[in-house]
């Protein structure tokens, strides 16, 4: 096995140069979503690099079948009604020459709005284009170590392996690295009705001297009608049999609480000391609080409602809360077994290891969330591997990009709260106010020049670096 002699200069993690012995091997692990495109990105540039997958020798609880880039759900890869938020990450991967849109391009079938596949041709067109590519050995085998000597791209998904998952364990600290997923769901900041929601701390303890959270006050009979709401609504069916029962008691979904009691939601997520309603000048009966976070500005998490319910049955349920009535959905709550490190703490925008910068993440296991973000961030830690084996200078994206966005998202989110993410405009940088007032209330006008603005920046990092 070929290894790479790695010489620092001066600079920042994300922009050091790397003198790499150019015919030396990057190592991708994982011949999933993201380890293809990586792989095939490398490539592309001229350097050569070993794909390890270890199906068909060892299968996941997810997979069917020994083919690379197997969709283990869905068949859609989402919205391409455009500018749309998945459109627009879409159509960046389409001017990045991505192989998997070309070949889920070629795999399209009928699916109104969105780009579904048919899940056979994809995986086979990915394949063989895997296999017919001179720079690419693919090997089938598990890998259990991640080794010195080469640069190497972990992608071995949410369903890594158990040696391999150690190892990640040993190099980013165990803490660090998650096993399930309890996502919480998203609602845009300008749906929230601020008449009725209320902006407090608890006990007025504010952790940077505003006040911290959105606060959605029930009375009584508000109350009573959501949690029985709560328990008649549907759950959604698990995928693996890993997710049927995946419950920690520090994370339980709203719906299993409320499952033990009528009372225990009033004294666990929705506990309402220490806050005032400054309408009734009284304590709510139960609250619902909504959090905002550093790198999404123009949304609220809610807090601690990570669910197993049908994304409709969440929409129907969670518009009960007073406030949301008209609430848009950004995202859903989900709880899913899904091997995932804490982006934020570890990893820098190129997605770079910052304690081992030959060391890329991408995919699922990155923590980012879904098809396209996947084979996004594959995209980008392939093309960033091959700059560093090559001795050049290594080029995040534009900020301004769905895929620069994502990865500041994946690196820069806040640590303590870490949740893998979609692509959604609330990743995105805000428009400059003049454009923002201008727009203010055309929200698909607004969405249109993010858009704009994206690809652009897009075309003017492509027309210097190809
Ligand atoms: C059950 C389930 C359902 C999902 N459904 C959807 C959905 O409907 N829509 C959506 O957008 N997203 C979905 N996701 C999330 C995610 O988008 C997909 O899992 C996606 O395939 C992730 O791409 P990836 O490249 O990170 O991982 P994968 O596509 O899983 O690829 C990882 C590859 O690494 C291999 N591997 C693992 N460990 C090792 C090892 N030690 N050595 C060598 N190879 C190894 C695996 O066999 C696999 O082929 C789902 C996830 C799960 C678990």
């Amino acid at each position: 096995m070929s290894s790479i002699i790695f010489g620092r200069s001066e600079g920042t993690a994300a922009t050091e140069r790397y003198a790499g012995d150019v015919a030396s091997r990057i190592h991708v692990l994982g011949g999933g979503l993201a380890g293809c495109e990586a792989a095939w990105q490398i490539a592309r540039t001229g350097v050569e690099c070993t794909l390890f997958e270890m199906r068909p020798l060892r299968s996941t609880a997810a997979h069917k079948t020994d083919r690379l880039a197997e969709l283990v759900c869905s068949n859609s890869l989402k919205s391409e009604s455009e500018n749309s938020a998945p459109w627009l990450l879409k159509e960046e991967l389409r001017r990045l020459d991505s192989m998997l849109l070309h070949a889920a391009q070629e795999a399209r079938v009928p699916g109104g709005q969105a780009l579904t596949v048919d899940r056979e041709v994809f995986a086979e067109r990915v394949s063989r284009a895997i296999a017919e590519n001179p720079r690419i050995e693919l090997r089938r085998e598990e890998v259990t170590r991640i080794g010195d000597g080469n640069i190497t791209i972990v992608a071995t998904g949410p369903l890594t392996s158990g040696g391999l998952a150690e190892d990640i364990g040993r190099i980013t600290g165990a803490e660090r690295l998650f096993f399930y997923d309890s996502i919480s769901p998203i609602v845009e900041a300008d749906s929230i009705d601020l008449t009725t929601a209320f902006r407090a701390s608890r006990y007025g303890k504010s952790l940077d001297g505003s006040d911290d959270y959105l606060n959605c006050p029930f009375d009584r009979g508000q109350y009573e009608r959501f949690v029985d709401a709560l328990l008649a609504a549907d759950p959604v069916p698990a995928h693996i049999p890993e997710d049927a029962t995946p419950f920690f008691e520090a994370c339980l979904p709203i719906e299993e609480l409320a499952r033990r009691g009528r009372e225990t939601l009033r004294f666990g997520p929705m506990k309402p000391v220490g806050l005032v309603d400054p309408r009734t000048g009284r304590r709510p009966y139960a609250v619902v609080q909504l959090r905002q976070e550093n790198l999404r500005a123009a949304s609220y998490n809610l807090v601690g409602f990570q669910n197993h319910m049908r994304f409709g049955e969440q929409g129907r349920v969670f518009r009960m809360i007073p406030g949301l009535e008209k609430a848009e959905f950004l995202r859903y709550g989900q709880i899913h077994r899904n091997t995932y490190i804490n982006g934020p703490a570890l990893l820098g925008e190129t997605l770079q290891l910052r304690t081992r910068p030959e060391v890329f993440f991408a995919g699922q296991v990155s923590g980012v969330e879904g098809y396209v973000e996947s084979i996004a961030t594959g995209l980008l830690a392939g093309r960033h591997a091959a700059e560093m084996a090559a001795g050049e200078t290594i080029r995040p994206f534009p900020r301004e990009t769905a895929i620069g966005s994502l990865c500041a998202y994946v690196s820069g989110a806040d640590v303590t709260n870490y949740q893998p993410a979609n692509i959604t405009f609330d990743l995105l940088p805000q428009l400059d106010e003049a454009t923002r007032h201008r727009l203010r209330h055309d929200k698909k006008a607004r969405h249109a020049e993010v858009c704009r603005r994206a690809l652009e920046k897009l075309d003017e990092y492509r027309a210097v670096y190809a």
